[in-house]
């Protein structure tokens, strides 16, 4: 499988291009490959796909997004808790959830070329996102396809398959045999970890309602249409942030969610003019409002995160499947009541594409070359700090007594190979924000150059205060 290959002749995701991003998704994909961002899954047997790897750059940047995330989510929210929930769970789970039910996608096959395409996919596309499939029936896109002869877009043949629904849960089974009792699920979603808990974390930490429970994991879904680099595949993480409160004050909590939300995305440098918001049209039955922050990626704009109101359906199911009370106990009114649940949900992956894509510029130079350069928020950068000696010999064993030292502050690398304008393109390339150039100057008086990504300004500052230094500009906020 090579890189391009895997996200190129899919259909479309349900998005428009209806304003035009310089940066473009092949860009993105070669440059992470190049430089140890994020590489095909199984590279040298030709991949399995849309699985990933992320390289010894990117697992920096997605560790940094996760932890930004619980900084925010937790750390500075008052009354929220983390889990960390086993990803199989007791098939009970799923039932009560209602995944096992009814978490499909709607499905139609190709007679001709053999490939599977989602119907609501087929529509979008088609009308070119005038026609609202989220508020049609099935048996309304089955209408809208025969009316229209729809017809695949592998092969260009109208000879589908009557749409049936897909379940998009991975099954395994546990134990030796493979009958059907054993059966289990790898998680779709995170989030029944932290209802699941629900009574655990609120007992063990004698919260008071409202309070949240948050989460970072993998989840696993068999998308019949996965694509588009790391937007959309069948292995991904995500945070999710549950929050129990009483009914009634879930719409105000519902509206606090969704601006912590956007501000979280401002505060690592997202564009507002990239982000927006779209309610869903089309509730699920237990859902009261629900909305997504869509993001201009590349291949135009589409969902980055959710946000949801549940009312108190997840804690209700469970309690009835499980026979366990999910009431919370007011101890000042005394009075008892199942929480309603104000879910934010966002993938790790798809917010690091969003963070590679917002990050992206090519810029020309005054020599008339271009460099490409990674704007990220220092936060998020892999390393704050190359260290760089203007020659091997001479300066090798200073520039290393000064690596050493940054390294225990915080993630630094190290080059010395090639001219000093390839070493800064290659930093610039994976969006390191400083570069530490030793010379011969700083064998006298213990001083380095200190080079800013962004504006390639350089000044000269003393070895002692490079830490401080810093250590203030990478700061989240
Ligand atoms: P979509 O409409 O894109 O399929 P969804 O509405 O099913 O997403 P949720 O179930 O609400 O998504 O999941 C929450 C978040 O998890 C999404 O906003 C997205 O960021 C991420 N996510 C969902 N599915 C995938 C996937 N297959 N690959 C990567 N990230 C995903």
């Amino acid at each position: 499988m090579g890189v391009e290959g895997d996200f190129a002749p899919r259909l479309p995701e349900r998005c428009f291009m209806e304003e035009k991003r310089a940066v473009t998704m092949d860009k993105i994909v070669n440059l992470c490959k190049a430089r140890g961002i994020i590489f095909p899954g199984s590279d040298i047997y030709g991949g399995m796909g849309n699985t990933w790897d992320y390289g010894p750059v990117g697992v920096e940047i997605k560790n940094n997004i996760k932890r930004a995330w619980w900084k925010k989510f937790v750390q500075e929210s008052e009354n929220s808790y983390g889990v960390d929930a086993a990803i199989l769970m007791n098939s009970r789970v799923w039932e009560a959830s209602g995944h096992t039910a009814s978490f499909s996608d709607p499905k139609m096959d190709c007679k001709e070329c053999k490939t599977r395409q989602r119907a609501d996919n087929l529509i979008e596309n088609y009308s070119k996102g005038t026609v609202d499939v989220d508020a049609m029936t099935q048996e309304e896109m089955q209408a809208y396809i025969d009316e229209h002869k729809i017809k695949c877009p592998i092969c260009g043949k109208f000879n589908w398959t009557p749409i049936r629904n897909f379940n998009l849960m991975f099954e395994t089974s546990r134990g030796v045999t493979e009958d059907s009792q054993n059966k289990i699920y790898l998680r779709p979603e995170t989030a029944q970890g932290e209802f699941v808990n629900f009574q655990n974390v609120q007992r063990s930490t004698r919260a008071k309602v409202p309070f949240g429970i948050a989460q970072i994991g993998k989840a696993f879904r068999n998308e019949i249409t996965p694509g588009n680099f790391i937007f959309r595949t069948i292995e991904f993480e995500q945070m999710e942030h549950q929050w129990f409160c009483k009914e009634g004050t879930d719409i105000e909590y519902y509206e606090k969610f969704k601006k912590a939300a956007f501000d979280f995305l401002t505060s690592l440098n997202f564009k507002p003019e990239h982000l927006r918001f779209k309610d869903h049209e089309k509730l699920a039955h237990y859902a009261k409002c629900a909305c997504d922050i869509q993001y201009l990626f590349p291949i135009g704009w589409s969902e980055l995160n959710g946000i949801h109101n549940r009312t108190n359906y997840d804690l209700s199911r469970h309690q009835e499947y499980s026979g366990k009370s999910m009431l919370y106990v007011d101890p000042i009114t005394g009075e008892k009541y199942i929480p309603y649940v104000v879910e934010y949900s966002i993938g790790a992956d798809r917010l690091m594409l969003a963070v590679l894509s917002e990050a992206y510029d090519e810029e020309t130079l005054e020599n008339g070359e271009t460099r490409v350069v990674m704007h990220f928020h220092p936060a998020l950068a892999a390393y704050k700090v190359a260290v760089l000696p203007l020659q091997k010999k001479e300066l090798g064993g200073k520039a290393t007594e000064i690596y050493r030292e940054l390294c225990r502050h915080f993630m630094c690398t190290y080059d010395d190979a090639g001219s000093i304008g390839k070493r800064y393109r290659r930093q610039d390339e994976i969006g390191t924000p400083y570069c530490v150039t030793v010379d011969f100057d700083t064998l006298s008086d213990d001083t380095v150059t200190v080079r800013d990504r962004d504006t390639m300004e350089q000044i000269r500052l003393p070895i002692s205060e490079l830490v401080s230094y810093i250590e203030e500009k990478i700061k989240l906020y």
